[in-house]
């Protein structure tokens, strides 16, 4: 089928074209770039050894989304644009409740008027909010949510819901990822974060790689194993193969959610560790202050997305640091250099 990947040139997006490609499907991407390189999507049809169709457009420009859509004959739409970084979200929330919440809903009327109706939504573990005991389960209810990246996720949740109840031609599948890490085995393809990351896996890369001299990690005291925070960190490539699998769910109608995870939680020191060992450099740390906003500890239940998109998260801790270690060294400052490290022996 023809799928429309918006923000396909980002991380997750970049990495789910490719699965997509493989899979067999035609692939149209629609990014503004404002986050994202065109270097990656170029990489990915490399690596797919196969093409794909490429719009530079925002997704909040109504004529834009027409035009594709008149152009392309879209099966179904896989939404990743959005902006991310949670503290930047609350320095500037209308652009993110413009790009996150008022850009779903112009991509949903370009789809009704298009008569395209079908939806897989970036979703993430946000939505459960603070108070909700782990595992995260789908049947529990969205919580409180304490920033306006967060409050962006859940009120696309509740528009998507809203939107299927009143018209029962949409079937809307709602993603629930939880801490994507890692890059595609080849270390073509990686996460690029721009500036200082703020993103545990990617900061911990740079030092490994010697761009940054100490990972600050945020908060000792809290009520886990090893006084860190623990996360459900799972395989891009994993979780670009649960977007495939969504697709297939796309025949039910209504609004349906999902957890991505693999269902274990690593503290941030397990981590640490484990990049350690892959990388063999040390990882020199200080403890700071708890990051305000940081939840001690979550994982998923994962469950439901097994049984009924038949998914599993099936790459280890050490695939997905590995994986995250190679794009790095390849990678030093992303898609701007790629150094080929293949004659050198690197796996
Ligand atoms: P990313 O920033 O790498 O990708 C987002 C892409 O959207 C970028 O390529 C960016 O250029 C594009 N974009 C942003 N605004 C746009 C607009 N107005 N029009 C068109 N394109 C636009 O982020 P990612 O990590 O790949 O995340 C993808 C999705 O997954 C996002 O919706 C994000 O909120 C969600 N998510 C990510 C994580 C994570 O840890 N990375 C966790 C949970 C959910
Ligand atoms: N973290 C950290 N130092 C960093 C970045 C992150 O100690 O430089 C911690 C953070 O406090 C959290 C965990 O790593 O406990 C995962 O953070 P990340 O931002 O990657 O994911 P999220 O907060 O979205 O779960």
């Amino acid at each position: 089928m023809k799928v429309l990947v918006t923000g396909g040139a980002g991380y997750i997006g970049s990495h789910t074209a490719l699965s997509l490609l493989e899979a067999g499907h035609d692939v149209v991407v629609l990014d503004n770039l404002c986050n994202a390189s065109k270097e990656a999507l170029r990489r990915v049809e490399e690596i797919a050894g196969r093409t794909l169709s490429f719009i530079e457009g925002d997704i909040r420009d109504r004529a834009c989304l027409d035009q594709l859509f008149k152009e392309h004959d879209i099966h179904a739409v896989i939404h990743f644009a959005s902006l991310k970084a949670v503290g930047e979200s609350v320095a500037q929330p209308l652009a993110y409740y413009d790009t996150n919440v008022a850009g779903t809903v112009t991509l949903c009327k370009a789809m009704q008027q298009a008569g395209v109706f079908r939806l897989v939504f970036s979703s993430s573990a946000t939505v459960y909010g603070p108070d909700a005991p782990v595992p995260y389960q789908e049947s529990m209810p969205r919580g409180r949510t304490s920033n306006p990246y967060g409050t962006s996720k859940s009120m696309v949740e509740q528009t998507l819901e809203d939107l299927v109840q009143s018209d029962g031609r949409w079937s809307v599948v709602l993603l629930r990822y939880f801490n994507p890490i890692g890059a595609h085995p080849t270390g073509r393809l990686g996460e690029d974060p721009q500036g200082i990351p703020n993103n545990l896996l990617p900061y911990i890369a740079q030092v490994a790689v010697g761009r940054r001299s100490t990972l600050t990690v945020f908060g000792n005291d809290y009520a886990t194993a090893d006084g860190t925070c623990v996360r459900d960190y799972l395989h891009v490539m994993d979780l670009a193969e649960g977007h495939v699998s969504a697709l297939d769910r796309l025949t039910v109608l209504g609004a349906q959610a999902y957890n991505l995870g693999t269902g274990q939680g690593l503290s941030v020191l397990q981590m640490v560790e484990a990049f350690e060992r892959i990388s063999e450099r040390p990882i020199p740390y200080q403890f700071a202050p708890r990051r305000e906003g940081d939840l001690a500890a979550f994982w998923a239940d994962p469950s439901k997305a097994e049984k009924e998109l038949g998914w599993k998260a099936r790459r280890s801790l050490d695939e997905m640091v590995a994986d995250t270690w190679r794009w790095q060294r390849r990678n030093p400052h992303g898609y701007r250099t790629e150094i080929n490290t293949t004659s050198q022996g690197a796996s």
